[in-house]
């Protein structure tokens, strides 16, 4: 039986998996370089490189099973991990999530819909690119992007040599611009046995490439059901265990994919408070061989994000004022930075016109209202 399972980062991430591991009995080893890396309040903490051969061993030796918080884990790390514990998901998706190239073309091989792209490594290869796809497209490095860095969305002639001057010193992938209606994700665990459980397709609203608002349930059983059947293509063509996150674009009633996560993700933040089990323990039931749970939504639930420091009503409030809002605040306990994700809240409410109500006055006390244009999100697209 699965008793201690050792976690490749320390982040929110790795937090909220401990926090829903420890009511099942698991005991946790996080292996991170960061000195105040905030879920080590949740377990052992081994402060150590990624490429620490020793620390790396010590982590295979002491787990019955291994995980990650984040995809760009090095190859050799998680070979060396491999070679003494199993690890789950299986290294090879964080491989061919870790080039977007790679990750584009096992989708386009797949038959899951991706707008075109053209890998470029050169200033003509661009040029050629942008003559297939047309403009407006998007310039994107290969490998290292998130949250919308590493990126240009080029809609002028005049914007190549620009582009290529910032990002072409890495190797690129150049695609189509979609003009989306609406951002989403499903997400979904399979256990070790090819079980495989998705919660309700998410509606993300993203702020200067981060992922600010996400809704649940937001969409209808026909785009649901497109939905799973695309990430369970990719689910099954990698043996996959755990729980993986696709993104996706909604562009006249059709979902194109974007990219996909190895791992727990920002946009499932909800399930903790909004459905039956939350991603964070299916991703530990899979990994350690247990029954997966229910994944319907409990309720209406929108996800804020909370960037740079805690708004200070989150500590004025009373509990009574807490429960009868239905608000459910997460602090991840990190040192507060300008844009740093350092929390979340949720809100829930039992009707879509209920949670309308209470996420819109919420949204207006953090003051995202305006910038957010709120009632985008939630009218449907
Ligand atoms: P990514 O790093 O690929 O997740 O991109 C970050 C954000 O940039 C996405 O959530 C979208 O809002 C936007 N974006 C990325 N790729 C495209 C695209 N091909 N067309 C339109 N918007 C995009």
């Amino acid at each position: 039986m699965i008793k201690t399972v050792g976690i490749l980062g320390a982040g929110q991430l790795a937090r909220m998996l401990a926090q829903a591991g420890l009511p099942l009995g698991l005991k946790f080893i996080f292996l991170d370089p960061a000195v105040d890396a905030c879920a080590a309040e949740f377990g052992e903490h081994i402060c150590a490189g990624w490429d620490d051969e020793a620390a790396l061993t010590d982590l295979g030796q002491r787990s019955d099973v291994v995980t990650f918080d984040f995809e760009n884990v090095p190859e050799v790390s998680a070979s060396l991990i491999e070679s003494l514990c199993p690890v789950y998901p299986p290294p090879r998706a964080l491989y061919q999530s870790q080039d977007r190239l790679r990750e584009k073309t096992m989708m386009q091989e797949l038959g899951i819909p991706v707008a075109p792209f053209y890998p470029v490594a050169s200033r003509p290869d661009l040029i050629a690119a942008v003559e297939k796809i047309g403009l407006p497209c998007v310039l994107k490095t290969r490998r290292f992007g998130y949250d919308g860095k590493g990126q240009a969305v080029l809609r002028f002639q005049e914007d190549l040599e620009r582009a290529w001057q910032s990002l072409g010193d890495s190797e690129l992938i150049c695609e189509g611009f979609v003009p989306f209606q609406a951002e989403c994700s499903i997400i979904a665990a399979r256990g070790r046995d090819g079980e495989t459980v998705y919660w309700p397709l998410t509606r993300n609203l993203h702020r200067e490439g981060i992922l600010a608002v996400s809704m649940a349930p937001a969409f209808d059983q026909q785009l649901q059901a497109r939905a799973e059947v695309m990430i369970k293509s990719l689910l099954d063509h990698l043996d996959y265990t755990g729980v993986m996150a696709l993104e996706l674009f909604l562009m006249d009633g059709e979902l194109l994919a974007n990219e996909f996560a190895p791992r727990v993700h920002n946009s499932g933040h909800w399930s903790i408070d909004g459905a039956g089990t939350s991603q964070f323990e299916n991703h530990l039931r899979a990994i350690c061989g247990l029954p997966l749970g229910e994944t319907h939504s409990t309720s209406y639930a929108v996800m804020f994000n909370l960037l740079g420091e805690m708004p200070a009503f989150a500590t004025q409030q009373s509990v009574d004022q807490f429960l009868s809002q239905a608000m459910h605040w997460h602090d991840y306990h990190k040192t507060p930075r300008e844009g740093r994700k350092i929390g979340h809240v949720t809100v829930t409410a039992e009707s879509e016109t209920g949670l309308e109500a209470r996420a819109a006055q919420f949204a207006s006390e953090l003051g995202v209202a305006a910038e957010l244009n709120f009632e985008t999100i939630l009218s449907k697209p």
